[in-house]
């Protein structure tokens, strides 16, 4: 079976972005993991500048709108997903410290040193874990923090047919020592690395697809290129409840000295 699923990247972006526009969230997360994340950040107060990369329609980026001091902007590269920010901004009343701009993370244009915190949730992927955390590096203030989830392995060996599907996927998901690892080498001292709990996959990720994915079925039946992509998110749900014990998203929290 695995031969003939398509990779993620063989699909139409447009699709992809319509799909996931009907969601709070993009990947894998909640609330309880954001909050954590954010636990062990200590250097946050109202001057603060805060950046969401890869924001998505900002499920997280309300969630530290509502529990930090300081602005926060949220930066993705769909103006799709950033349309439904900005009005999601409006409905938590958080517009006086919360705005989505459209930009992508491999072309930044914020100051060196300016920034207290960057967050990525689910979204680092897209530049690289390595070379994201390399080159933000340079936009945050020392003593700054950066906290990242991230795709990564939870055992030194994995069956075929789920380390197939990644290696498509992405390539670059690798064990935690190693991405702990990749984060030290980067110039950060790792403060924190915890898996994200499996409801952030079941619950928050694929439960909320069922009904949508029914819909597309239904409203796209001679639409070969949708029904292959739901078929596609169909196999990623049935791969992480047959492979859960071998990999999951990671929350990586960095401290730059
Ligand atoms: N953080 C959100 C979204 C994760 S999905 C959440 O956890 O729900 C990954 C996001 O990265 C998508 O919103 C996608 O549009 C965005 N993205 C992809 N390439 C990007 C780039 N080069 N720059 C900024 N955002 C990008």
């Amino acid at each position: 079976m695995s031969s003939e699923v398509k990779s993620i990247h063989e699909f139409d972006i447009n699709i992809i972005c319509e799909y996931y526009s009907n969601f709070q969230r993009q990947g894998p997360g909640s609330k309880e993991v954001t909050l954590k994340a954010l636990s062990f950040i200590n250097n946050l107060n109202e001057n603060s500048k805060i950046v969401d990369l890869g924001c998505g329609t900002g499920g997280q980026t309300m969630i530290l709108g509502q529990n930090t001091a300081g602005q926060i902007i949220g930066v993705d590269l769909f103006p799709t997903f950033i349309n439904i920010f900005n009005k999601n901004v409006q409905q938590f009343n958080l517009q006086h410290k919360v705005k989505g701009e459209i930009g992508s993370m491999d072309n930044l244009s914020f100051k060196d040193e300016e920034l207290d915190l960057i967050w990525s949730e689910g979204a680092i992927y897209n530049i690289g874990f390595e070379r994201g955390l390399k080159e933000w590096r340079k936009f945050l203030k020392k003593g700054g923090y950066i906290a990242v989830s991230e795709a990564s392995w939870f055992t030194e060996k994995r069956p075929p047919e789920i380390e197939k599907f990644w290696n498509d996927a992405y390539p670059a998901i690798d064990t935690i020592p190693t991405k702990v690892l990749q984060m030290q080498k980067a110039g950060y001292v790792p403060v924190a690395a915890f898996i994200l709990p499996e409801n952030c996959w079941t619950e928050n990720f694929f439960e909320p697809q069922i009904e949508i994915q029914k819909e597309y079925l239904e409203t796209h039946k001679d639409n070969t290129p949708i029904i292959e992509f739901i078929k596609n998110q169909q196999y990623e749900s049935v791969l992480y409840n047959k492979y859960k014990q071998y990999y999951g998203y990671v929350f990586y929290v960095g401290k730059k000295l």
